[in-house]
């Protein structure tokens, strides 16, 4: 039997830890949430998002705006969010409509709010080794490695994707942990012989269930970042997680993996600008 990564267990075991050092020092922080449009996954995810602010005692402050909002009022909100010293963090739910440019969004949110760490400050304090947020996905996969006794350093690590919020930052994340790095995408040659040297593979591909024995080494960690709703209403990931089970020493589960440790991350993100203006 593989072990079994719980990230609900390790997500809540974080608030709760976040929730203890806010009473205790008294810290006082708000995170802004802006959602443009009414997307139902983005209003669950913003839901969530709220709804973990209110567990480990810090505020939040909604901004919902019409489909129809210009990027300039969002960029005029965002800047006035960043001279507000009543908010420490500020997050736009992604994806934005299309006629709002994503990237002039994200590069106007003010560095020591970036709570989501995707600015390109942010990246690039990761990818030098400088102190800052870093983005909440592949940071809660590090978290759930280091606290289920799993070790990152002298290991060869394949990442399959290289999105800019997942694959990047997590390869960095690898590295700076001192493991053995292969970043691996649409392009690659050889996809399943290279994760087959992975002594830990992580699969943010977003192709459902894709990952299946042919690419996994006797042994390996494999972590599951996919998230899909299959038509039965059930959520899977890109692991085809029953025909590598037998053969993997740990894996993640879809759900109750690598999802909740997002959301408990974006905590401590928002805990550490709080801590960074006391
Ligand atoms: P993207 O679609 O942005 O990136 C997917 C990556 O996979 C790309 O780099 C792409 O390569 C690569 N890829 C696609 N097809 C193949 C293939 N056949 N062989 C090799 N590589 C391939 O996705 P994200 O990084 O945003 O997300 C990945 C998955 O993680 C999704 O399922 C998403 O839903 C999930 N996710 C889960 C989160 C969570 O909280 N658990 C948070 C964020 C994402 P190329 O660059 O060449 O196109």
């Amino acid at each position: 039997m593989p072990q079994i990564i719980d990230g609900k267990a390790i997500s809540t075991a974080i608030k709760d830890e976040l929730k203890k050092e806010v009473a205790e020092n008294n810290i006082k922080a708000t995170l802004a949430v802006i959602q443009v449009g009414n997307d139902p996954a983005s209003t669950v995810y913003v839901g969530n998002k709220k709804k973990a602010c209110e567990y480990i005692g810090i505020g939040s402050r909604s901004y919902e705006l019409p489909e129809e909002t210009t990027e300039a009022e969002l960029l005029k909100l965002i800047d006035d969010l960043n001279r507000d010293d009543g908010i420490n963090g500020i997050l736009v739910q992604l994806p934005v409509p299309d006629h709002i440019d994503e990237h002039k969004i994200i590069e106007r949110i003010s560095p020591q709010k970036d709570v989501d760490g995707f600015s390109p400050e942010s990246v690039g304090n990761l990818c030098i080794g400088r102190e800052g947020f870093v983005s909440c996905t592949p940071a809660g996969i590090i978290e759930l490695l280091k606290r289920s006794g799993i070790s990152i350093e002298g290991r060869e690590c394949v990442v399959i994707g290289r999105s800019n919020i997942v694959g990047k930052p997590m390869a960095l994340l690898l590295l700076a942990n001192n493991g053995t790095v292969t970043v691996c995408h649409s392009r690659t040659v050889n996809l399943k012989e290279i994760c087959k040297r992975a002594d830990i593979l992580i699969a943010a591909v977003g192709r459902p269930r894709m990952i299946n024995r042919d690419y996994v080494k006797e042994g390996a960690v494999v972590i599951d970042v996919g998230i899909h709703r299959m038509d039965n209403g059930k959520l899977c990931g890109d692991v085809d997680y029953d025909d590598v089970s037998d053969i993997v020493s740990a894996i993640t589960p879809v759900p109750g993996g690598v999802g909740p440790m997002t959301i408990a991350m974006l905590m401590y993100n928002c805990v550490k600008a709080a801590r960074q203006v006391k």
